[in-house]
């Protein structure tokens, strides 16, 4: 970090301004909007300036500025557009150690007042260190409409009820939670909406009432990960994964995805090895279970969308026999994913209808599909956990009369930097994995739409493309 981000109180502080300009004006206005005592030296003064004497509470040195006026002072800001009376300024100020900002002059600068956004008592200051200010104002703007103006009545009603929420919840946990409930939920909707007098009665409402369930009751928030990258997370599976005390994820789930779960929270993982899945599954089950009973809110993050290949459902199915809460967070699934990230569109009017999605996992060294359905013409095969039963995928596919020439792709690690596209035709796939030796996880996807992948391959991020048509 370049700089400490702090905030300041300065509430009837003694500050000083030194410049009468417009400049002069807009710092001398945010000093007395934190509740200083501003007093501003200039011999004379534009009338942005003027109005702060006569409307607001700052007083008016009408001189030179003299070392003198820098006694006693917490803080000083220069904004006159004289070198060496700026310089002077900097100089009294070091020498009595009081922080000084001189007003676009970097090397003259103790601290720098970040591009603010107000919305008492919550705010935000965004710097970009004085690099790239327009970044800085740009990311302001943004959060401008992220951040409605009512987050301030918001802010205030918590403000006024902490201290009785504090002596009524002891315990951190419970408090964290019943903030949570308040600002999330009814109480915060009402703020939004203007019904400030429903929301400060509902907040009482929910302080009184003696057990409240939803402070103590667990909850299981089963979410789909995506494919790897974070962008592609869904707001809510955003917001739950910041909520949660504890963390059970996959094998599939990326460091980047993870990081962004609660830093509080518990992380365990629960990567699964091909061949024990069955107990192992009844563990997580389990362990879901049990810390929900607890009264934990436990994220089960799973790689994609938890519904497909993914045996949420069977996760789901414990919970729901216990009468336990969840929420089901769908994600994008790898089909999806890799298929837009390669640039394989998985239905097209001319080349495709319908699109399947297949487990490609050997049982017992067998594959068990409905091989007749799959090779029917003008529709899209995504096969999933096919790349070790690849051959047997093949021979199978062209036994049931698939074309030896129908396209087919193999998408390494989809989504990510490390995302590599592959295509040939079903006869010549498991030779091309043979020789290429993708590593998981890999999708492979069959269908005239892989004809499409050279025009259409638009992230560039490392993609290569390599094998061709035969
Ligand atoms: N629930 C997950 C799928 C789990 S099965 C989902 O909806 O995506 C695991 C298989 O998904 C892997 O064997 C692989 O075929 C596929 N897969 C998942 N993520 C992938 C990725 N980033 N790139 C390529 N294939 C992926």
């Amino acid at each position: 970090m370049d700089n400490l981000p702090i905030f300041l109180d300065i509430k009837g502080k003694d500050c000083l301004v030194v410049g009468g300009g417009d400049i002069a004006a807009r710092k001398a206005s945010l000093l007395i909007k934190a509740g200083a005592d501003v007093t501003i030296v200039s011999p004379e003064l534009a009338t942005t300036t003027q109005s702060l004497i006569d409307e607001q509470s700052a007083k008016w040195i009408q001189a030179k500025f003299e070392s003198m006026h820098a006694d006693g002072r917490m803080l000083i800001m220069a904004a006159t557009d004289i070198e060496s009376v700026n310089r002077a300024v900097y100089d009294e100020a070091k020498q009595r150690n009081t922080l000084v900002n001189v007003a676009d002059v970097p090397e003259l600068c103790d601290f720098i007042l970040g591009s603010i956004l107000d919305r008492s008592p919550i705010l935000v200051a965004i710097s970009s260190g004085g690099d790239a200010p327009v970044l800085a104002r740009n990311l302001r703007a943004r959060l401008e409409t992220l951040i409605p103006p009512s987050y301030s009545r918001l802010g205030q009603l918590a403000g006024k009820y902490r201290h009785v929420v504090k002596q009524k919840f002891k315990k951190l946990d419970f408090r964290r939670r019943f903030w949570e409930v308040v600002l999330q939920g009814e109480v915060a909707e009402h703020v939004y909406a203007g019904r400030d007098d429903l929301a400060e009665q509902t907040l009482q409402a929910l302080i009184t009432d003696d057990a409240p369930e939803s402070l103590t009751r667990g909850e299981v928030y089963l979410v789909g990960a995506g494919p790897d990258d974070p962008d592609l997370l869904t707001f809510k599976a955003l917001r739950l994964m910041q909520q949660a005390d504890i963390v059970f994820y996959d094998r599939l789930v990326s460091k980047e995805v993870l990081a962004l779960v609660r830093k509080e929270a518990e992380q365990v993982y629960v990567g699964k090895q091909r061949a024990w899945h069955a107990v192992r599954q009844e563990e997580i089950n389990r362990l879901l279970l049990e810390h929900a009973q607890q009264g934990k809110r436990v994220l089960r993050l799973k790689g994609g969308d938890p519904f497909i290949f993914g045996r949420g459902g069977e996760e789901i199915e414990t919970l729901a026999a216990e009468n336990i809460h969840f929420q089901i967070v769908p994600g994008v699934t790898a089909a999806s994913g890799c298929a837009t990230y390669a640039g394989i569109p998985l239905t097209h009017r001319d080349y495709s209808q319908s699109c399947i999605f297949v487990t490609g996992q050997l049982k017992q060294g067998e594959l068990d599909l409905n091989w007749s359905a799959l090779v029917q013409p003008n529709q899209t095969v995504v096969v999933y956990m096919g790349l070790a039963g690849l051959p047997e995928l093949t021979r199978q596919l062209l036994a049931h009369g698939m074309p030896a020439d129908k396209p087919a792709a193999l998408i390494q690690q989809g989504t990510t930097k490390n995302q590599q596209v592959w295509t040939s035709t079903v006869a010549d796939l498991a030779a091309l994995a043979e020789k290429e030796k993708p590593i998981a996880p890999t999708l492979i996807i069959i269908g005239d739409v892989v004809g499409l992948q050279e025009q259409l391959a638009w992230f560039d991020n490392q993609t290569d493309v390599k094998g061709s048509f035969s």
